[in-house]
């Protein structure tokens, strides 16, 4: 396990490759960035806007998803308000909201005034299988990332929307793939680091059968082409900073976590607005020995915000919290009991980079 010399990513991330330097992808894609012309950026995405509004959709001209965070509030402000789209906010709905995330959606809506559609996915079945992605693969949110994908590309497919706009491209932004360029369609978004290459039919059996899961199933590529439908990275064609974003939407009344950043966070306002994800990220200290801080950190270095030893300090500080606030919640939600949850745990930690001390697990190569 090494670190970026220039960030605080350890090269145990999948897809990370440290270069000559001792630079990770993230880095050489901040590299990247810097030579992007985003004039001409941008005028494509003019030309994207102007080709849809001619065409005179009679329904709307674009799918927003959003969950009340401070990204996709963003993405919908600029396509109703700048590009001036007839836009449908779809969300997926968050089985447990936290209170800023209810608020933060009400008042996005309100702010924004658009029309919204919330999908919710049949209780039983989300369930059950984020129960099984959690033990089989300690990765309960797959389940999310899946049902996210699919039913935001499906109620375009259904309402014939003819584009749908996404934030940013996960994998040329933080990192997570050797591609060097980012790309400005996400069709394939489904194929994407949090998907893998595993679909719904991997979860399907006794439990859970195919006439439970449309919500879950991406549409085939040629159908979508066949309709028309365009999905972009916004992220692709204006330059993309969450931190920038925060502050735009922070000004129009989104609020950051009423009492500071969870466990384990430096940030009191990323990924609010739901009570399930923070052990599905937990999940990955355990496997590849990083986490939010170092997630945080690392994207304010990446955008010349924060030094690599302040970094270094508050990572050191913050990762061996433990996401409790939630923990009770997660069990109950999942009917996993305290022992089948440790259990879990021990299964998923990558003995490569942890060994006990004192009877205390410690990572074999601390940041420094
Ligand atoms: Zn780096």
């Amino acid at each position: 396990m090494k670190y970026c010399t220039n960030c605080v990513m350890p090269d145990t991330k999948p897809g990370i490759v440290l270069d000559d330097r001792g630079f990770c992808n993230a880095c050489r894609t901040k590299e990247i960035k810097k030579e992007i012309d985003w004039n001409e950026r941008s005028n494509q995405l003019d030309e994207i806007i102007k080709k849809i509004k001619s065409e005179n959709h009679p329904f709307y001209d674009c799918v927003v998803p959003v969950s009340g965070g401070k990204d996709s509030w963003f993405q919908a402000m600029m396509l109703t308000q700048k590009y001036g789209l007839k836009t449908l906010c779809v969300t997926l709905a968050a089985h447990l909201p936290t209170t800023e995330g209810i608020q933060n959606l009400n008042n996005m809506i309100k702010d924004l005034n658009v029309d919204h559609m919330k999908i919710t996915i049949k209780p039983s079945v989300f369930r059950k299988i984020r129960r099984k992605c959690f033990l089989r693969q300690g990765e309960p949110n797959w389940a999310e990332h899946s049902a996210m994908f699919s039913s935001v590309v499906n109620t375009a497919l259904i309402y014939e929307v003819p584009l749908v706009v996404w934030g940013e491209d996960i994998a040329f932004e933080f990192g997570g793939l050797q591609r060097q360029e980012s790309k400005p369609s996400a069709l394939e978004i489904d194929n994407s680091d949090l998907i893998k290459e595993k679909t719904i039919k991997d979860w399907l059996d006794n439990d859970v059968s195919e006439r439970d899961v449309f919500f879950y199933t991406y549409p085939d590529y040629d159908k979508l082409k066949e309709a028309g439908i365009n999905s972009i990275y916004l992220g692709h064609f204006l330059p993309w900073y969450g931190r920038r974003n925060y502050e735009i939407v922070k000004a129009r009344g989104f609020v950051g976590r009423q009492n500071g950043p969870l466990s384990g966070n430096f940030l009191d306002y990323d990924n609010i607005d739901e009570k399930l994800c923070e052990i599905n990220i937990w999940f990955k200290y355990l496997k590849f020995g990083f986490w939010r801080a170092t997630d945080q950190c690392c994207y304010d270095i990446w955008n010349d915000q924060m030094t690599r030893d302040e970094a270094i300090e508050i990572v050191n500080r913050l990762s061996d919290e433990f996401p409790k606030e939630y923990f009770q919640d997660f069990l109950r939600f999942h009917s996993v009991s305290e022992q089948e949850f440790w259990d879990t745990v021990e299964k998923f930690r990558n003995k490569d980079i942890w060994e006990m001390e004192n009877g205390q697990w410690k990572l074999k190569y601390p940041l420094k």
